[in-house]
């Protein structure tokens, strides 16, 4: 999972803030170093090659790869640990700090990609090309992108003899993309973390033309939840219509669900969301969220907001009916209906209390709600610390002067949800700077900018240094 997501409200707001503030250096102001941007490439192509799909058997070999990598800078071969987890492999490389009795900091990603068909691409998804300042292939983005920025840092900083004043803890999970039982496995044995910074989100958004728009800083997830729910009915002959069509019901208790709104929410980080774009939005949309900002209680202000497709992720739990079966036969009565609802639940709320809230719209006793996928967890947001929020701040100005930084709720489930069901508070922080319109995460011909790698590089090593004293 990569950010996307995210920077549609974040978009929608911020196209806004960096015109008010000082203009943002157009250039990623990184000094550039000619010899650690091309190992830092060669990593991210050498990483494309790798089909690390699920199921599949390449994640291995790939965490072999970086192994390697980080064994040839300094790290000793058993502090860098390859296991077997659930179908797929996981890396956990230990960078020891100078004070064993401080909590570590991890840095958290996932070598897994999403599946691509061949057949479909313009080049082939996993022969590495880089072509008109783009890096292609499945994972160029997500996350090998980051992947390969994260261990082409402590690889640098290993051979330069940086001592961190904690531990820092790389873990790489396997199944990010799919069952993500992986980094739930690293998560329970890395509990006693200070705080997790996540590579696969967060990250820096350009505008069309290239300019530096915002940094999103990543500091909570809505938990991702499909119910399914079932109407049964004994059916018959269609020449015998009967009162009780499960089609007709289903039809009637979704239409109570269309009509219904999970109340408004809000917590530290939408709320710091929402000010930073409340500044010079125009128009209606704008009036509502500087009424908001002033008064969260607002109900006229949130009908407004709620009504936007951007917004109304950020303000409250939403459930959205989005598959639906029913009936065997053209000239039968249907026996059984089932509806698929997917839900994007507010930080904080328990899964179990939404499907409660379900039971209660659709209104139904003949309907049974149940929770699908159960690999995903309820984690509440992160709070947003002043340590992380200034590293970051200070490592993204040092690409570009006076750029914003959005603290963000993004709308999927990424693997720091694992730390912060834990209490472990975690922080999307990816290097990435990229136009929405190079974003195609889990879609055809992925592609990252190059021009992006000497940033991102010196964004980690800032925030590492920062973070890791
Ligand atoms: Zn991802």
């Amino acid at each position: 999972m990569k950010t996307s997501v995210l920077f549609a409200f974040a978009a929608a707001a911020a196209v806004l803030s960096s015109s008010a503030l000082a203009a943002p250096a157009k250039q990623d102001m990184a000094k550039p170093d000619a010899a650690l941007h091309d190992q830092a490439l060669e990593l991210l192509k050498k990483g494309v090659a790798f089909r690390t799909v699920i199921p599949g058997d390449q994640v291995k070999p790939y965490a072999e790869y970086l192994k390697g990598v980080l064994v040839q800078a300094g790290f000793k071969p058993d502090e860098v640990k390859i296991e077997p987890v659930a179908g797929s492999t996981i890396l956990v490389a230990r960078y020891a700090g100078t004070d064993a009795k401080k909590k570590p900091i991890v840095v958290i990603d996932h070598m897994d990609v999403v599946e691509a068909k061949a057949a479909d691409w313009t080049r082939d998804p996993f022969t590495p090309v880089v072509e008109n300042g783009y890096v292609y292939g499945r994972g160029a983005l997500d996350d090998k992108f980051d992947v390969s920025m994260i261990v082409t840092v402590l690889a640098k900083l290993k051979r330069e003899g940086w001592k961190p004043g904690r531990d820092v803890v790389l873990a790489l999970s396997g199944d990010e993309e799919t069952l993500q039982q992986t980094a739930r496995k690293f998560a329970g044995d890395l509990k006693n973390a200070e705080l997790v910074l996540n590579g696969d989100a967060g990250g820096g958004q350009l505008s069309e033309d290239g300019k530096p728009e915002f940094y999103a800083l990543q500091a909570a997830e809505k938990t991702y939840a499909d119910f399914q729910v079932t109407l049964s009915d004994p059916g018959g002959h269609s020449s015998r219509p009967s009162p009780t069509n499960p089609i007709y019901r289903m039809a009637r208790d979704l239409d109570r669900l269309a009509a219904y709104k999970f109340p408004a929410m809000r917590s530290e980080i939408t709320m710091a969301a929402f000010k930073a774009t409340a500044k010079d939005k125009p128009g209606p949309l704008g009036d509502a969220l500087r009424r908001y900002v002033a008064n969260p209680d607002d109900q006229a202000a949130i009908e407004t907001l709620s009504a936007d497709r951007d917004m109304v992720g950020q303000l409250r739990t939403t459930c959205v009916a989005t598959m639906i079966n029913g009936g065997h036969a053209t000239n039968a009565l249907p026996q059984k209906v089932t509806a698929n609802v997917n839900c994007r639940i507010f930080p904080g709320t328990p899964s179990e209390e939404v499907r409660k809230t379900l039971v209660k719209v659709l209104d139904d006793p003949t309907a049974t709600v149940e929770r699908q996928n159960d690999g995903a967890i309820d984690a509440g947001p992160s709070p947003l610390r002043p340590d992380v929020l200034a590293a970051v701040t200070k490592a993204v100005h040092a690409r570009y002067p006076g750029l914003p930084v959005l603290p963000a709720m993004s709308a999927g489930a990424t693997d720091s949800m694992f730390f912060r069901a834990l209490g472990v508070p975690a922080y999307g922080v990816a290097g990435v700077f990229m136009k929405s319109s190079d974003d195609f995460a889990h879609g055809l011909n992925e592609r990252v900018p190059v021009a992006s790698i000497d940033g991102a590089l010196a964004q980690w090593e800032s925030i590492l240094k920062d973070l890791a004293k």
